[in-house]
């Protein structure tokens, strides 16, 4: 079922969802189970998978390095067709334009189809670890607007070089992303709010946020957001805060600020259990008042691991 519908089937009631992250090659699929099984209580009517980029290794070759391209967390497709299998819940393929030709995107979609996922988030994806800007790979596409447009072509019939005729079109719900605190690139909010619409405007159907720690970031950007014309449902992200190093790193990969009274707690913890404890309990504040505020969704952030947010969970569903 699509979103969209999920969300109009709650009749106003706010839903629980979350995010998971493909493991890594050579890693069993268990682990990953064991982190969904908890957080099933919640009645997600649907769980994202993430698609990672692709990343250069080096191998030892006798003293020399040999350079190679690969990804090291493949399997979203499959992880969806198995999790819709285990737990007859919708599961969302995150689909980038990163790392993918546009040819190999519509044999992505082509699969999803078949699998009867009626869902999928739509991304540009991040830089390569190795480049400072992103690149578009040769044959993809360069911004997410353009995928969406991909997305929805397929919805009217439309393959790729126009060579099918088909009556068997895909329906797919498209998410994309939104970010309350401006995407990094973006030269301001409202420029980044006007690419969003441009995304809706092409045919998507729901927003998701980018993680924000201060809700009124979040009220401020929906409230901008409507009035430009979008009218779609916008999904808070939520993620907690788990260990010190967070308060670097988050600000530094998402360009996202902290509130001070939450990094003046997060410091004073003596230990990252304490941390997760301020975490939590962070995450259930901002998520009481959320649901309080009537948004359609509650999309966790899980980074594959669920005992915080069944902490959460328990105390706001
Ligand atoms: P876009 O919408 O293409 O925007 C990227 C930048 O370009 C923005 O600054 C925008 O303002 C600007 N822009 C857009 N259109 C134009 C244009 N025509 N001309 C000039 N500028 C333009 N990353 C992953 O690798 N895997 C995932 O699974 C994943 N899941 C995510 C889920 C969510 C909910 C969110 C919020 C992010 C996720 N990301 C993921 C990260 C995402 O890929 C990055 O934030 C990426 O840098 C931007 O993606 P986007 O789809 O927002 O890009």
């Amino acid at each position: 079922m699509k979103v969209t519908d999920h969300i109009g089937k709650a009749k106003g009631e706010t839903l629980f969802s979350f995010e998971i992250i493909p493991p890594q090659k050579g890693k069993s699929i268990k682990e990953l189970y064991d982190n969904i099984d908890p957080l099933m209580e919640f009645k997600p009517p649907f769980i994202d998978v993430t698609t990672s980029r692709e990343e250069y290794i080096y191998l030892d070759k006798g003293g020399l390095l040999d350079k190679k391209l690969t990804r090291m967390r493949p399997g979203t497709v499959g992880i969806c067709a198995s999790i819709k299998h285990k737990y007859n819940v919708d599961a969302i393929p995150h689909v980038l334009c990163g790392g993918f030709t546009k040819e190999e995107t519509e044999y992505m979609l082509v699969d999803c189809h078949y699998l009867g996922i009626d869902n999928v988030m739509a991304l540009r994806g991040d830089a390569m670890k190795e480049e400072r800007y992103f690149e578009p790979t040769i044959g993809g596409h360069a911004f997410a607007t353009e995928l969406v447009s991909q997305i929805a072509d397929l919805n009217k019939g439309k393959y790729l070089h126009d060579v099918i005729e088909t009556d068997n079109y895909s329906n797919f719900c498209i998410g994309v992303a939104g970010y309350p605190e401006k995407h990094m690139e973006a030269p301001s909010l409202q420029s980044d709010l006007r690419r969003l619409k441009e995304k809706v405007d092409a045919g998507a159907h729901y927003v998701v946020t980018q993680m924000f720690f201060d809700n009124n970031r979040f009220f401020e950007f929906v409230e901008k957001a409507r009035e430009i014309g979008i009218t779609v449902p916008i999904i808070p992200g939520i993620k907690p805060i788990a260990v010190k190093k967070h308060l670097q790193l988050l600000p530094q990969v998402f360009k996202i600020d902290l509130p001070e009274i939450l990094v003046h707690e997060v410091e004073k913890c003596k230990t990252n259990s304490e941390v997760r404890q301020v975490g939590v309990e962070w995450a259930i504040k901002q998520s009481k008042e959320l649901k309080e505020a009537g948004v359609p969704v509650l999309h966790y952030y899980s980074m594959g691991k669920s005992e915080n947010i069944r902490s959460i969970a328990q105390a706001v569903f």
